[in-house]
């Protein structure tokens, strides 16, 4: 029986969880991370390599113009992009890989990879949401305002695609954890 891996696509506005959600799937199932590479400085506390490798314009454009990116999109003025090498390795190897990117690049990766599994992370209320981001801290009061104004936009597009077959809603956090982990899970029977 060969096992090739599949790839599944989570997305969601910003603060929505996506980020630790997917931290505690990947470490519950042992699937694949997808590291992004992004232009955006790094937070505290994050590291080169583990949630992004951190590189400038020139190299990003640099990956672009190779073709070297499965999808990229510019969110909030920064780039983000998926290496295509790693996530082609993972599923060769039979790996689950999981990419966490915005709705933008889901669709991208749709066109690429329609079998893949979109997941779609929804707030249970844009009151929570802007409870999420303010107490996360790591924006500023106006950029909290900007992704808080595109969520709403960002869940209707991503809808509006057709793209995004499963939907989990972030109410409670290891629920939405756990069916996260069962879609994954789902994801890795044998072919
Ligand atoms: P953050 O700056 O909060 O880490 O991420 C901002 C947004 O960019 C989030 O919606 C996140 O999912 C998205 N993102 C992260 N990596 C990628 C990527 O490789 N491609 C795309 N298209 N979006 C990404």
């Amino acid at each position: 029986m060969s096992k090739r891996g599949k790839l599944v696509v989570v997305t969601g506005p910003s603060g929505v969880g996506k980020s630790t959600i997917v931290g505690e799937v990947v470490r519950r199932t042992g699937a694949a991370f997808s590291v992004s590479a992004t232009t955006r400085p790094a937070r505290p506390g994050e590291v080169e390599g583990r949630e992004y490798q951190f590189i400038d314009e020139a190299t990003f454009e640099g990956m672009i113009q190779r073709d070297e990116l499965l999808e990229w999109a510019k969110v909030y003025g920064c780039y983000y992009g998926t290496p295509s090498a790693p996530v082609r390795q993972g599923i060769e190897a039979g790996r689950t890989v999981i990419l966490e990117i915005d709705v933008e690049g889901g669709k991208q990766v749709h066109r690429h990879m329609p079998e893949a599994t979109f997941v779609l992370i929804e707030p249970p209320s844009a009151d929570a949401l802007a409870h999420r981001l303010t107490g996360r801290g790591s924006e500023t009061s106006q950029k909290r305002q900007e992704r808080l104004a595109k969520a709403d936009e960002e869940i209707a597009a991503a809808k509006a695609s057709g793209v995004y077959n499963r939907s989990v809603v972030n109410d409670d956090l290891e629920a939405a954890i756990e069916q996260v982990a069962a879609i994954v899970r789902e994801e890795s029977i044998d072919t």
